[in-house]
């Protein structure tokens, strides 16, 4: 299982840290904010994950900078990254973001619509699909998150049979449910508050 490090809003200096402690992989929400770190800390070898919602006109730079993209929703995203990746860097790896509960204010795909996107996702030449991502919504109650990430594990489970796919990442998992999301099988949780402390 990876830790991702989400260091979104926190300083140059807070990843340096984390890396001096052995911190690898890193997620990022805001493409600005990604790109100046990236470029900052390019000297230290680390991997980059993009996190955050992706709009179209902000693809290029992802593509450029980043080892992962987490938030793939929509087909039009994915072919401007894979057009947009640089043919110097291997494929960029990428993951559909799934809407579990479909809710309205939330990105990602629908769970029935999730299928048909990772099938066209897996054949764009620049990216290789890894697998699925989702931000469940806030739920005190550990049986319940544990049932939004079976969820999650099951989908990716049912499109590898059905699509012949081979996907083995399932990003899933924060500060609050992190625990419930490693009993479900996470392959990688992104945590930020638990590891840098509140976000002001
Ligand atoms: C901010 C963020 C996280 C980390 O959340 P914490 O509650 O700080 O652990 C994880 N995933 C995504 C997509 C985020 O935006």
């Amino acid at each position: 299982m990876t830790l991702l490090a989400v260091s979104k809003t926190f300083p140059v200096d807070a990843v340096v840290a984390a890396a001096a402690a052995g911190q690898q992989c890193f997620g990022e929400n805001y493409v600005q904010e990604a790109v100046a770190k990236i470029e900052a800390l390019g000297r230290l070898g680390l991997d980059w994950h993009f996190i955050g919602p992706l709009q179209s006109n902000k693809t290029r730079p992802v593509a450029e900078h980043c080892h992962w993209v987490h938030s793939v929703s929509r087909l039009k995203i994915a072919e401007r990254l894979s057009d947009q990746r640089p043919a110097n860097l291997p494929p960029l790896q990428v993951c559909v973001q799934v809407n579990l509960g479909d809710e309205a204010t939330k990105d990602g795909c629908a769970p029935g619509e999730a299928a048909a996107l990772c099938r066209q996702v897996a054949a764009l030449p620049r990216l290789r699909l890894r697998g699925l991502m989702a931000i469940p919504e806030p739920d005190p109650s550990p049986d319940r998150q544990r049932q939004r990430f079976a969820q999650l594990r099951q989908l990716r489970d049912t499109i590898n049979r059905e699509c012949g796919l081979a996907m083995d990442t399932l990003s899933m998992g924060m500060s609050a449910d992190m625990e419930a999301a490693i009993a479900e099988g996470a392959t990688i949780v992104r945590v930020g508050t638990a590891i840098f402390g509140g976000r002001t």
